[in-house]
């Protein structure tokens, strides 16, 4: 039985808001119960089953279902990098000082009599900024894109790479996005609603699910954005940097969206190891590596 025209036309409409309203839902159930770090560890495994069900039944590229040989890659990089520096970095940042110390008090200029949202959204806004510049440089300056090389060499988007990034990568991009948010005398729990967030986001962001955005292309980073930022076309893929907002993208011109499809075929120029190991030293020992997937095209896993 085929699901009904209609549904078929308002389902892509609604799946990203509505994911993410439920994220956040969940997350300020938790923070108003004293749980925030439970809630959204709760929210962030309901997304990633949603999403593997979503990809399965309503795929935007049925092609990107089929195995890239990249799972124990991708699940290392998640866990053993992007995992470890996260909970490392933005635990002791965040989660670490709002139950160690307490609610940080707001400090600065920073309004702390402004509604929470508001202030979640001053805090997203300025940590954008410093999330921004982190990711276009690591696309413009060619020593940082060996390391972010590793996420883009993915051949298929789907919600399971959202978390393949070299830990290199990952440090990066909090020591240019955080420090700035906390020198703004944010309190303790605007950091904590901005990890959450930008981590709901970023896995809504790389999934494989057909969604239609409109205007909601022109705030937030989707995935519709996003597939052109991973294109092998210098022209859509140096684009589109934002990490949860395209404010900074439409400023600095790097905004990219076209009404055509985004390509299916993404992913690197360059050579990356097919080994969880060989990622991790391929930034370090780049030319190298170039020079020997010609002479052993086997230990390369990207086309
Ligand atoms: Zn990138």
């Amino acid at each position: 039985m085929s699901s009904s025209p209609t549904l078929g036309k308002i389902l892509p409409c609604i799946w990203w808001p509505l994911l993410l309203v439920l994220c956040v839902s969940c997350q300020a159930v938790g923070m108003a119960r004293g749980h925030g770090p439970l809630f959204f560890n709760l929210g962030y495994a309901a997304l990633a089953v949603t999403l593997f069900v979503l990809e399965r039944r309503f795929p935007h590229e049925p092609q990107w279902l089929e195995s890239d040989g990249q799972f124990w890659p991708d699940l290392l990089h998640t866990v053993l990098t992007k995992g470890l520096v996260q909970l490392a970095v933005v635990g002791g940042a965040t989660f670490g000082i709002h139950l160690a110390i307490g609610e940080r008090a707001a400090g600065g200029f920073w309004p702390g009599h402004w509604p929470m949202a508001a202030q979640v959204a001053l805090g997203l806004l300025i940590a954008e900024f410093g999330l921004y510049w982190a990711h276009r440089l690591g696309h413009e300056w060619p020593w940082l894109w060996r390391f972010h090389a590793v996420h883009h060499s993915s051949t298929r988007l789907w919600f399971f790479n959202t978390g393949r990034f070299h830990f290199v990568d990952t440090f990066k991009s909090i020591v240019l996005g955080l420090p700035l948010v906390f020198a703004a005398g944010a309190p303790g729990a605007v950091f904590v609603w901005i990890s959450g967030i930008t981590a709901y986001i970023g896995m809504l962001t790389h999934c494989n699910v057909e969604m239609r955005f409109g205007l909601l292309n022109y705030v937030f980073n989707t995935p519709g954005l996003h597939r052109w930022h991973h294109s092998t076309d210098l022209r859509e893929g140096n684009s589109n940097y934002g990490e949860n907002l395209m404010v900074f993208d439409l400023l600095y011109g790097t905004f990219f969206d076209e009404a055509r499809r985004p390509p299916v075929r993404i992913g690197i120029a360059e050579a990356m190891p097919a080994t969880f190991a060989g990622q991790l030293r391929a930034p370090f020992v780049w030319h190298r590596y170039q020079r020997r997937a010609e002479a052993k095209p086997e230990e390369y896993f990207n086309p």
